[in-house]
């Protein structure tokens, strides 16, 4: 029997190397918005070095087959929302992009048999500017955006994840921006504060203790195996986001939550970090 088991030893981390994270990116007026939600998210940077580079696969940019990356210089703000305030409209996230690292990644991901090309007209849609406007508001970290192959299993999604893991230790924030239950047909509308459902709740807690014990074999049947799933998700592009966050994941990361809070009765704005 062997005395010590070094599987579980953490591997060393390279100073700087830059967290993983999976977002629920909520309403674009999150960003408008003072509650528990934007200030956990406002407040979190302060808890690691600022990284060099952020790279998000958003529920809102689906390719079928192959694999965009955004490839600007300058990033343009996509306001893909329709009947909020005129506020949001005007509202713009200029963050760089960072186009050496995106031609580094489609690389990586081609190598792994993702099919992935590089997009230079593709701006920032809500999914990835609204919660980075929260964190990084001078925007001021370069930030360029993965496209999310679909339909899609969990499977690629995940494996986009693993291949690009490395990347954190060169301080590039990989993000998977989604959101932990969307059923907007069952939102308490106007009612942020309302109490919240029991289903959603018990969704939010199986999910986040599947992701914690570090067990992947339930991805592969997520739908069947994740109570209410279909209630949950009506569409599923909202959740693929997670698997590319658990994909980043490597040997010794902690697993920090980042906020929890369901917001209209069943919308969970879960949003939790390896680092
Ligand atoms: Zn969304």
């Amino acid at each position: 029997m062997e005395l010590f088991d070094f599987s579980k030893e953490p591997t060393a981390k390279a100073p700087g190397s830059a967290p993983a994270l999976f977002l629920s990116h909520g309403a674009p007026t999150a960003v408008l918005t003072k509650d528990g939600f934007s200030e956990s998210l406002e407040s979190f940077p302060l808890s690691f070095k600022r990284p060099n580079a952020i790279a998000v696969v958003s529920a809102h940019w689906l390719t079928r087959e192959t694999i965009e990356i955004s490839s600007s210089e300058t990033n343009e703000t996509i306001h893909d929302f329709g009947g909020f305030p005129r506020e949001l409209y005007e509202m713009t996230c200029p963050a760089p992009g960072a186009p050496e690292i995106a031609g580094k990644m489609a690389e990586a991901l081609n190598g792994a048999g993702l099919k992935t090309k590089l997009n230079p007209r593709r701006g920032l849609d809500h999914g990835a500017w609204i919660p980075l406007k929260i964190m990084y508001p001078n925007a001021d970290v370069p930030v360029f955006q993965i496209s999310l192959p679909y339909p899609s299993a969990a499977e690629p999604v995940y494996k986009m994840g693993k291949t690009l893991a490395s990347f954190r230790e060169q301080g590039v924030m990989l993000v998977g921006s989604g959101s932990m239950t969307h059923n907007l047909s069952t939102l308490k509308w106007g009612d942020e504060n309302a109490k919240p459902e029991r289903d959603a709740v018990d969704f939010d807690s199986d999910v986040m203790a599947r992701v914690a014990s570090g067990d992947i074999a339930w991805t592969e049947h997520y739908d069947k195996l994740l109570k209410n799933f279909h209630a949950m998700h009506p569409t599923d592009e909202h959740f693929l986001p997670i698997f590319f966050a658990m994909g980043c994941r490597r040997d010794g990361d902690e697993l920090k939550n980042i906020y929890d809070g369901i917001h209209y009765g069943t919308m969970s704005l879960r949003c939790f970090a390896f680092l």
